[in-house]
This record gives structure tokens, C-alpha cells and sequence, in this order.
């Protein structure tokens, strides 16, 4: 593969096939950033060693090896990340950049916990959050994806990322929402001290109880019973994608009941020009004296 050196930078060196070069230069705007919001959450003071970003197209033998629904992946021990730029926008990426920034994020977590492994939903909602790919603006989109039965528990979550594609994407925001509960309930840096307790040698169990002073159970628990209602269903209440099928409802149920009033004034003028009569026998039992011509 070609490498363009006018693309190499501190952080990331992209490689790409003169076909892709569209979107290397789109990345290369990135290569100089120092991703230190990525570098705060994670807990790292410097980035390291530079990133070899790959851009494959999909005739190469990566884009034949990785699955379709594989927009890009990373190898943080290596360094590396392969983007698959044909794939995207595939979920949960909403574009390039930003499947980049998920997967620059994946390699530094694991740089941040020594290159032990993480649960999945972990990595996983670590380098969502760190992508910002749920922010605060997709609450809706976020509600949608988390809506319904899914999975209630670590265990659950992790098996729903080999799911399919709509298990997949809940998998994705059900993460970062883990995520973000993990430093809202233990403060700003919990994510980065957990990860620091892992690289110094604690298992999971310990480098959690050490960072929340609760056990992954307790926090699991707590999320999936009380924190995954407050997080979906309270702002999907409260987002205008609510309010705007409020609104919807309400204007259905004007026009409903506008047609019930109009084909009941069309009744009464058809029995009108029937003809002089009688009135319509349940008018009568309005009548207390039992008097017609009250009414004619
Ligand atoms: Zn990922």
C-alpha cells in the first residue's frame, strides 16, 4: 500500500490507495489533533507512539476477511486501525471522523489499562463516548435504539454485540450510557482510574471496588434496573421527537372528531330534506313534557 507522507503526523500516519485519497485528506485534518478529550477520559497523559491508520477499499483482502457490517476495527497492541471508508456511513458511525475518533479510542484505553482486556461493553462504551457519537442532541435517536425488551445485565449486553444489526446498535448506546453512569455516579475520572487500576495489576472485580467502592454486580444492578429508565425513557419524554408525536396525536384526534360532527350535521340535513316530520326519536326523550312541537 502507498504510503502519502504528506499525510504522516504526530498522532497518525493514514495509508491509502490513490483511489481512497479522497478520504485520507478528509482524516489527515485529524492527524494533528492531539485527541486530548479521548486522553482525559481514558486517563493518559501523552498519546504514545503514532497510529498506522489503513484505509482499505472493499476489492482488498482485509475488506474480504473483516464482515460487511465492519465499518473499521483497531489492533491497540499493534497500533494500528483499518477503516473501511465504503462502509460508511454504516451504524453506529455516523461518518469517517468519527468512526476514526472510536477507534483511536479503543487503542488508547487499551493503552490506558496496560493491554489488559476489557468486557466489551466497556471498551466499547469508552470509545462511544469518547467518538461522541451519543451526545446529548441524540436523546430521540438514543431512545429508540434502547427501547423495548433487551439486555438486562454485562453478560446479556456483551452477547447482544454478535447479534443483529438493531441488537448491535442497542448494544452501542446501552455502553456509552454504562459509561457515562460509571462517571456520573463515581465522579469525572472513574473511567480513567479504573483503567489505571487494571494496568497496575488489579483483575476487574478489584480495580471496580477500588474506583466505585460497589461491586460490578451492585453497579449492574443499579444501572439495568433503575438508571436504564431514567436514561431512555425520561428523555425520550422530555425530547421534541415526544413532543412532536404529542402534537401529532392530538391533531389526529381534532381531525377525528371533526369528521364524526360533520357526518352528523350531514345526517341531520339528509333527514332535514326528507322531509317535514317528526323528530329523530332520540330527541324526544329529551322532550319533558313529551311535547314535539317544542322542537320544530
Ligand atoms: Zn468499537
Amino acid at each position: 500500500m502507498a504510503v502519502a507522507p504528506s499525510l504522516a503526523a504526530a498522532t497518525l500516519t493514514i495509508e491509502a490507495l490513490p483511489s481512497l485519497h479522497a478520504a485520507a485528506a478528509r482524516l489527515a485534518a485529524l492527524a494533528n489533533d492531539d485527541f486530548a478529550e479521548v486522553l482525559a477520559l481514558v486517563g493518559l497523559d501523552q498519546f504514545g507512539p503514532p497510529l498506522r491508520v489503513v484505509l482499505a477499499g472493499e476489492d482488498s483482502e482485509l475488506a474480504r476477511r473483516a464482515p460487511s457490517w465492519v465499518a473499521g476495527y483497531a489492533q491497540p497492541v499493534l497500533g494500528d486501525i483499518v477503516l473501511f471508508p465504503g462502509r460508511v456511513p454504516s451504524y453506529p458511525d455516523r461518518n469517517l471522523e468519527v468512526l476514526l475518533r472510536h477507534e483511536v479510542a479503543h487503542v488508547l484505553a487499551s493503552r490506558a489499562a496496560g493491554h489488559r482486556p476489557l468486557p466489551t461493553w466497556l471498551a466499547e462504551g469508552i470509545a462511544t463516548v469518547a467518538a461522541r457519537e451519543w451526545g446529548l442532541e441524540d436523546r430521540a435517536r438514543y431512545a429508540a435504539a434502547v427501547i423495548g425488551p433487551g439486555p438486562r445485565s454485562f453478560r446479556e449486553l456483551d452477547a447482544a454485540f454478535h447479534a443483529g444489526p438493531r441488537q448491535v446498535a442497542r448494544a452501542y448506546a446501552l455502553s456509552a450510557a454504562l459509561v457515562r453512569a460509571l462517571e456520573r455516579h463515581h465522579g469525572p475520572g472513574a473511567v480513567a482510574r479504573l483503567l489505571a487500576r487494571l494496568a497496575a495489576g488489579d483483575d476487574l472485580h478489584d480495580a471496580f471496588r477500588a474506583v466505585t467502592g460497589t461491586s460490578p454486580a451492585s453497579f449492574e444492578r443499579r444501572f439495568f434496573h433503575t438508571d436504564a429508565f431514567w436514561t431512555t425513557w425520561v428523555p425520550f419524554l422530555t425530547s421534541s421527537a415526544a413532543l412532536w408525536m404529542g402534537i401529532t396525536l392530538l391533531a389526529l384526534l381534532a381531525i377525528r372528531r371533526r369528521r364524526q360532527r360533520d357526518a352528523q350535521l350531514r345526517a341531520r340535513w339528509a333527514a332535514e330534506e326528507a322531509g317535514p316530520s317528526v323528530p329523530p326519536p332520540e330527541s324526544v326523550e329529551d322532550v319533558p313534557t313529551g311535547d314535539p312541537t317544542r322542537y320544530n
